[in-house]
């Protein structure tokens, strides 16, 4: 067994462990490997051990992973780095899942995009959970502005919310941003807003994947758990 396939296997198992220890259903909580810098033929390590969902940041370094590995059945590619507009084009239908909507324009930009595709384009909805200058994403009391005017984008649906907490040396140190993020979607599940299905959170990395899963994530990014250090290229 290779390395990474050995990685990936540790972490589904200690996903299941710890989902149901929290008295979660392990089956809500899935893994998104978090695939940037990581060479085809690694991500196709991964995905022989069990992995089903890659989350791409680059449109570039996606589509080239997505030509080298050619159709994998059962795999999807969700997107979960910064967007920028002019390339909204090319991700908007591509990718099952957007994580990093991080504005009303990029949601009316993914609107008018699905529109000419004929579809409608699953979201999640970018918190800035800690409110950092460096991170994108809403503002709780942005985002809770902005959601009634959602169901007028027919062409979206938002599944939920994405945050990522600071770096803090103590994972145990995130869990208030966790249950901050877990509190908001449930406000937000409150309003019943048409347009607004949340059933996904996504929330936890490497160092605080297991957290996140105890404060109710339904999607976790982990890369270096599963691929080791990388290089920025
Ligand atoms: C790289 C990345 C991850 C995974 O981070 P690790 O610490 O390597 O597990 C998760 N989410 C996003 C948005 C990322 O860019």
């Amino acid at each position: 067994m290779t390395e990474i396939a050995a990685n990936v296997q540790a972490v589904l198992e200690n996903i299941r462990d710890t989902a149901t220890q929290a008295g979660h259903d392990p089956n809500a909580v899935r893994l998104v490997a978090a695939t940037k810098y990581v060479k085809a033929d690694h991500v196709l390590q991964a995905i022989h051990a069990g992995v089903t969902i890659c989350g791409e940041n680059r449109l570039q370094e996606a589509q080239e992973k997505m030509r080298d590995l050619g159709a994998q059945p059962g795999v999807t590619w969700h997107f979960i780095g910064r967007l920028q507009r002019r390339k909204l084009k090319s991700i908007v239908g591509r990718f099952a899942l957007i994580h990093s909507v991080e504005s009303l324009e990029q949601i009316e930009e993914i609107d008018r995009r699905a529109e000419d595709l004929n579809m409608q384009q699953p979201i999640l909805l970018q918190v800035n959970v800690g409110n950092e200058a460096t991170k994108g994403g809403f503002s709780p009391s942005d985002l809770l502005e902005v959601l009634p005017n959602v169901s007028k984008f027919r062409h979206v649906t938002v599944r939920g919310v994405m945050g990522i907490p600071p770096r803090e040396e103590d994972p145990e140190a995130v869990r208030p941003h966790f249950q901050n993020l877990k509190q908001l979607a449930e406000e937000i599940k409150a309003l019943k807003l048409s347009g607004v299905h949340m059933t996904e959170l996504s929330m936890g990395m490497s160092n605080d994947y297991t957290i996140a899963i105890q404060e109710g994530a339904t999607l976790v990014r982990v890369g270096t758990a599963l691929f080791g250090e990388r290089q920025q290229q």
